[in-house]
């Protein structure tokens, strides 16, 4: 039976359950219990726009998870990606190392600039190899992108070293990682750039949305201006403005509905990650030596997972897919290579062993705010069964 098939024949109303008839799905967004009356609240003022719940959203952020830098609100985690590279100071031509497994938003900027991407290849965890990456630099590297996927931590010491001993820029997306931690430390501000998504189904929901923190204090305005078409707002606003505009700039600001939404769930931001760092290690519990699957990304002590994936390496694995979607639980990849895509130039095989080995041998399943302890129990039980 094609997945698709089974997609369609499964009684999921018959199964744990989402929502009626849903089964246990991979993702839902994470709404905050006073996200609509925050909204509500903002649509009766004079600003909808970008406003004083930006700013406020900002400082909160900056106190909970970015302290000493700035962090400066925009529409989506692909703004702060675009800008970090603008500040870097990245241009036509330059190279980039960045790795080949991820969300496409953290290379698609690139092909703005017409910046060289140079792929990196993973490690066993799917993070960017260290050692691919230090083979792959050259006098035009200028800047090195990491993902901590999944939520795991990259092995950022290697990263800063070869970054300092280069003089290349450090860039972090941190989009699945709000709230890890690397050797005691939270993630977010001690690289030239680290970048978050808001996107619908990330930890920490505006709707869409994104922030970039910025290590070098000097660049903070630069990146004010950029993200509002090169405009000073503030001088702007003070009526001083004097009516040029010296750097193209975009329309990257987040609004105040959206900032109302993600005040909201800085409140509650700590159960959240709780509740999620739970249900990834119960999964490490109750898969832990069942043969054909391993769960990515457990083995470390000196960080800690912010557990946004559940991420497995498993045998035959469209087999379990189907086994489990049987069942009523949805599974799936999130993320591709990125050199599978035309825009990138295409793959070149044989040249990212690692990926090439684990590309048919990765599964995501469930993890989100509605998946309970029970749920995981169900689901391994499920997969014990073989499939
Ligand atoms: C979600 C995500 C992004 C992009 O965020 P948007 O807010 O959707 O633009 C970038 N990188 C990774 C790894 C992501 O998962």
């Amino acid at each position: 039976m094609s997945l698709e098939m089974a997609v369609k024949e499964t009684p999921m109303n018959e199964l744990p359950i989402m929502a009626p008839n849903e089964g246990i799905v991979l993702f839902y967004p994470n709404i905050p219990k006073n996200a609509a009356t925050a909204v509500a609240e903002v649509l009766n003022t004079r600003w909808i726009g970008q406003g004083p719940k930006v700013e406020e959203f900002e400082r909160q952020f900056e106190e909970k998870f970015s302290n000493p830098c700035k962090a400066l609100a925009v529409g989506s985690g692909t703004d702060a990606l675009h800008l970090a590279y603008i500040l870097a100071g990245l241009e036509e031509g330059d190279e980039v190392i960045a790795p080949v497994f991820t969300c496409t938003a953290t290379n698609i900027p690139f092909l703005y600039m017409g910046v060289k991407i140079v792929f990196a290849d993973v490690d066993d965890n799917l993070n960017i190899n260290v050692e691919h990456v230090r083979s792959l630099i050259t006098s035009k590297t200028k800047a090195i992108v990491c993902v901590h996927y999944g939520g795991l931590p990259c092995d950022m010491q290697e990263l800063w070293d070869l970054g300092k001993e280069h003089d290349i820029k450090i860039i972090e997306d941190a989009a699945h990682a709000l709230g890890a931690t690397y050797k005691g430390q939270i993630i977010s501000s001690q690289s030239d750039f680290t970048m978050f998504s808001f996107q619908a189904i990330k930890h920490l929901t505006t709707g869409d949305g994104g922030m970039l923190v910025i290590k070098d204090p000097e660049l903070v305005e630069k990146g004010k201006r950029i993200r509002w078409f090169g405009i000073d707002r503030s001088s702007k606003q003070k009526g001083i403005w004097e009516n040029d505009i010296t750097e193209i700039g975009y329309k990257y600001q987040m609004t105040d509905i959206a900032a109302s939404i993600g005040l909201a769930g800085i409140s509650e931001f700590d159960d959240h990650l709780a509740h999620r760092q739970n249900i990834y290690k119960l999964y490490v519990k109750c898969l832990e030596g069942v043969e054909g699957i391993r769960v990515i990304g457990k083995e470390y002590h000196d960080r800690e997972h912010a557990a946004w994936l559940l991420t497995a390496e498993v045998d035959r694995r469209e087999d379990l897919m189907l086994h489990l979607r049987k069942n009523g639980i949805e599974s799936g990849q999130v993320h591709y290579r990125n050199d599978r895509y035309t825009i990138f130039g295409g793959r070149e095989v044989g040249k990212f062993p690692k990926m090439d080995y684990i590309e048919e041998r990765y599964i995501v399943l469930p993890l989100h705010a509605k998946v309970t302890e029970e749920h995981v129990r169900y689901i391994a039980d499920i997969i014990k069964k073989g499939w």
